[in-house]
């Protein structure tokens, strides 16, 4: 037999080299690790020397389909795989590094991996998150704590003959912790989580993604009681049937596979699927019906008492200053999903520590705020004298016509420090309570708000710049919703003639189709909603003409008017006769 010299490696050589896929086989002995290339690298032997190891290195040549043998040559050393399996270092770091990259998208051997789930396992409670960390959201909360018990206690279940769930769909927001309940559902009821994303599961071949929802479900029965998450569900779970691309394509297949799947299991065997989407009216029908995923759980944004729960989990960690108020804070942050409040509660310990501070104050928390509504400070943006005074005149007439406008909603500051991407200057609009409808007159005040900066750029100026094209996008927007969604024109009655497909996105309303004559009639009314808010804010300004120029001077020297001020100052703001006439229509 021909004999093959054995060079040595570095034990990093051998490392890039698996994460190449050079490798043919490995030998793994007590002290040595020898392995051959593949013939098309030369087929060389090398030997590198071991390092503690651990069971990273042995599932990562075995998912690469590395083929590999463990030599017992030393029994006293090497008892062997046991030994390999116990120790630990900083190996465990390398190569659980290795494995991550290998499961993760692309990595080493994805080739060889295609057809498996690539699904994140989290092991028994290592999710590491129980309910106590998810908060204002109690209903949902309420409802998958059932879904503890059928995990924890199936057999009460099962006995009085009851058939379990199959699945659970978390619908609602973005940002809003669908995946951080389902991560306390399997941290409270301690059994492992196996977690994918939707598109996860496509890849451009077909035939892969139903392959991964197999691997996926043949995974967690092994491993029941469990649980599936599949995050974004509707990036597979896309209605059939409106496919322009024909039928038969790669994520229909997956979807097929997945509603088989979940056909094939019975919630009796201790594997829950929760799914979470925020477009479940997409879903395709098939996977809502009773036996698929049988019930699905609002996760909503939170009410003020529900922010301050957030609040509370998010700065049990940070230090806080005695001035810190978070019902202020809750008060301020209408609209806010739990990641957004978590990002806040962030941002507001950043800038404390990067103050050199020891406790997060309510200076910083009212800074991060700014900072996540409107960017980042730009001191250094320099403007021309005019431009300032442009900026400033703007923002206070938006702070006028708002004053006057009802809707509880406070004008909070003013300021015309320019901060993130386009904004030279900013009015802060803080509503006093939460809430869920809008009142016709609210709607006209709100886009005669919008409309202020423009008006007052006009009447002192007599010219208009290019500053309120954000205002006139979102006046605009809003005033066809009224036409066409929220039926409030007199002359078309209450019709939809647009329908939001996206009910926790923005952005996704599409137009039925209309006549010609109406679709004229509802750009005559958009302008007219439009006009008319302009008109009125025109009014309101130059009814205070005076006051809009002191208060743009006192603007322009302090940069930013808030508080006592600035509200003493608002409370002069008189509201003209006509603005009664405009607030009914
Ligand atoms: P979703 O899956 O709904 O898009 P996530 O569950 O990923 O949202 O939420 C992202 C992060 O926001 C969480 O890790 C958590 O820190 C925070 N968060 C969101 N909602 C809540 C909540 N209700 N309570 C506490 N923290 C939350």
């Amino acid at each position: 037999m021909k004999t093959q010299t054995i060079s040595q490696a570095t034990y990093n050589t051998f490392i890039n080299e698996i994460r190449a896929n050079k490798i043919q086989q490995v030998t793994i002995k007590s002290r040595w690790i020898e392995y051959q290339l593949k013939a098309e690298f030369g087929g060389q032997r090398y030997r590198t020397q071991k390092h503690d190891s651990d069971e990273n290195l042995i599932s990562v040549l075995s998912r690469q389909n590395i083929e590999f043998s463990l030599v017992n040559d030393n029994s006293e050393s090497t008892n062997s795989l046991v030994a390999m399996l116990l120790s630990s270092g900083l190996l465990i770091g390398a190569f659980a590094w290795l494995a991550k990259l290998s499961t993760e998208n692309g990595g080493i051997g994805v080739g060889m991996r295609m057809g498996k789930s690539n699904a994140r396992v989290y092991k028994k409670s290592k999710t590491g998150i129980s309910f106590a960390d998810v908060a204002g959201v109690d209903e949902a909360k309420q409802e998958l704590q059932e879904v503890v018990d059928f995990l924890q206690n199936g057999a009460k279940y099962r006995q009085i003959g009851a058939k379990i769930p199959k699945g659970v769909l978390l619908v609602g927001s973005p940002g809003t912790g669908k995946t951080l309940l389902a991560k306390a559902v399997a941290g409270e009821a301690g059994v492992p989580f196996l977690s994918m994303s939707g598109s996860e599961f496509v890849e451009l071949y077909v035939g892969v993604g139903a392959s991964r929802v197999r691997d996926l479900f043949s995974q967690a029965k092994r491993q029941a009681p469990c649980i599936i998450f599949i995050d974004e569900l509707d990036a597979i779970g896309k209605s059939r049937g409106n496919n322009p691309n024909g039928g038969n394509d790669e994520r229909e297949q997956t979807l097929n596979q997945l509603l088989t799947e979940m056909d094939g299991f019975d919630g009796n065997e201790g594997v829950i699927l929760i799914a979470a989407t925020n477009r479940p009216e997409i879903l395709d029908p098939a996977l809502r019906r009773p036996g698929r995923f049988d019930r699905q759980v609002l996760v909503d944004r939170p009410d003020k008492s529900g922010r301050i729960e957030i609040l509370k989990v998010h700065s049990r960690k940070v230090v806080l200053g005695e001035n810190v108020d978070l019902t202020e804070i809750a008060s301020q942050t209408g609209g806010f999903a739990g990641a957004d409040l978590a990002n806040l509660v962030n941002e507001a310990a950043l800038l404390a520590a990067r103050n050199n501070g020891q406790t997060v104050l309510m200076t910083d928390f009212n800074e991060a705020f700014e900072r996540v509504v409107a960017g980042l400070e730009k001191r250094s943006r320099v403007l021309t004298p005019i431009e300032r005074q442009t900026v400033a005149y703007h923002e206070v007439g938006h702070a006028f016509v708002g004053a006057l406008m009802p809707g509880g909603n406070k004008v909070a500051k003013i300021s015309i420090v320019p901060r993130g991407l386009g904004a030279l200057g900013y009015t802060l609009q803080t509503p006093e309570s939460d809430r869920f409808l809008m009142l016709e007159d609210e709607l006209r005040g709100k886009i005669a708000t919008l409309l202020g900066g423009r008006a007052a750029e006009k009447a002192v100026f007599n010219k208009v710049s290019t500053g309120a094209s954000d205002d006139i996008q979102k006046a605009t927007e809003l005033a066809e919703k009224a036409v066409t969604e929220y039926g409030m024109s007199k002359d078309l009655g209450p019709v939809a003639f647009a329908k939001n497909e996206g009910q926790f996105l923005e952005g996704f309303t599409s137009r039925r189709t209309v006549g010609v004559e109406v679709a004229g009639e509802i750009d005559r009314l958009v302008k007219q909603n439009i006009e008319q808010g302009y008109e009125i804010a025109l009014k309101i300004i130059e009814f205070n003409r005076d006051l809009l120029d002191s208060t743009t001077q006192t603007l322009l020297k302090n940069e930013v008017l808030e508080g006592e001020q600035l509200q003493t100052i608002l409370s002069l703001v008189k509201a003209p006769e006509e603005l009664k006439t405009f607030l009914q229509g």
